[in-house]
């Protein structure tokens, strides 16, 4: 007798979510030898440009990368085996983090597993029941999770809105511990934080201040190392996150701050005490995209290129984009359905941008996202610029 699983609530609930165009599955890529910044869909097919990773700086083949984990790999095999606490903090570990500090020009530095655990370990860490946590209504969802995992409460202000943060603050003014916590570059709209308000918010209200580099570590700053140093505001912030996964091309994300705020991570970061330590070649590889990160300038300024190649391509061809610098550059499309007809008619173009529906975005707001790379070519962004504005202009969705 199975024809009533205890499962059937999901397959509604699958259904619901197809019949809303809402159903995510997990497709297959491939990457093309030699060009980071294409792809393939399938094996045999021709490849497409890439304009949905986060590559930026076109990293993620580097070959000395490759090499600096081939050696580790050799000599130290594949998992660390154990979490860093036991016996799995192997020496580079010291050496990576001690380079980080340095770049980041902090007391000390830590590394976590992915930015997801970074977010949800941190941020659990520092605030609990009785605390309150400001949140920009478009944070990425890892620090939501942690806010949720914390007990805190959870306020979200109205995205960007510094007086709406203000009237939040003043209200919650007498609670034990505030945090104020934003995204840097927001990942789903490209559009940055207040980080002169905020910290001077944060100090009128003694809350502390965390700030989410991912999409602007590597990115900004002289040596890459964030918003926060290139608007000045680096010694404001209180707990700096940046990963690992997107600029650098690789996978793991950083903590940086003060010694203390180190030692009690340490301590209390729950992804740090009860996950297993990274994998010593990954260590190796992102130690070798840190010290690339810093040298290779021109990476960063063939990525600014890029960006505003293509940000005024789409503006000439009529479509209303965000204004601002950043890599990720959306174009709303509102309902969901015809967002996913509109990547499949970018992809039969040769392009592979996903439509990204709620939750990740708000109700409505379904839309391409289109991120750009160092590695792309001039070339192929004219290309694919021509070709977005056909696809643009066959869905009526130019000058929207
Ligand atoms: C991608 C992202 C993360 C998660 O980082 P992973 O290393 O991919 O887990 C965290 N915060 C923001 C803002 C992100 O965009």
């Amino acid at each position: 007798m199975n024809a009533m699983s205890a499962l059937t609530w999901m397959e509604e609930e699958l259904a619901s979510l197809e019949e809303a165009s809402l159903k995510r599955s997990l497709r297959e890529s491939y990457t093309v030898p030699g060009s980071p910044g294409r792809m393939f869909r399938g094996t045999g097919s021709r490849s497409l440009l890439n304009l949905s990773a986060n590559d930026y700086l076109g990293l993620s083949q580097h070959p000395a990368i490759i090499e600096a984990m081939r050696e580790a790999l050799l000599e130290e095999g594949l998992g660390a085996g154990a979490s860093r606490l036991v016996t799995g903090n192997r020496k580079a570990y010291a050496k990576l983090e001690e380079a980080i500090a340095e770049w980041q020009n902090c007391e000390a530095a830590l590394v976590f597993g992915s930015g997801y655990m970074a977010n949800a370990g941190v941020i659990r860490s520092v605030v609990g029941r009785g605390d309150v946590v400001f949140s920009d209504q478009l944070n990425h969802a890892s620090i939501v999770d942690g806010i949720l995992m914390s007990r805190a409460e959870l306020v979200r202000y109205r995205h960007l809105d510094m007086e709406h943060l203000e009237a939040m603050l003043h209200k919650h003014r007498d609670k034990r511990r505030k945090l104020i916590v934003t995204d840097a570059v927001f990942s789903m709209d490209g559009d940055q934080a207040r980080l002169h308000e905020l910290k001077l918010l944060k100090h009128e209200y003694g809350a502390m201040l965390m700030v989410d580099e991912a999409h602007s570590g590597g990115i900004y700053g002289r040596h890459g190392e964030g918003l926060c140093h290139e608007l000045g505001v680096k010694d404001e912030v209180d707990i700096h996150i940046g990963t690992f996964s997107k600029a650098f091309g690789a996978y793991g994300a950083y903590v940086c701050g003060s010694r203390t705020l180190i030692d009690y991570l340490v301590n209390k970061a729950r992804p740090l005490i009860y996950s297993t330590a990274m994998p010593p070649a990954l260590l190796a590889g992102i130690a070798q995209a840190l010290a690339l990160v810093q040298q290779d300038h021109w990476r960063r300024e063939r990525l600014g290129s890029a960006v505003r190649f293509f940000r005024s391509s789409l503006k000439k061809s009529g479509f209303l984009i965000p204004t601002g610098d950043s890599a990720i550059v959306p174009i709303i499309i509102g309902d969901n359905e015809t967002a996913l007809r509109f990547s499949a008619a970018l992809e039969e173009n040769g392009i592979a941008a996903v439509a990204i529906r709620p939750p990740s975005v708000p109700e409505g707001t379904a839309r391409i996202r289109f991120s750009l790379s160092a590695a792309h070519t001039d070339k192929e962004l004219r290309d694919a610029a021509a070709r977005i504005r056909q696809v643009g202009l066959q869905f009526g969705v130019l000058g929207r």
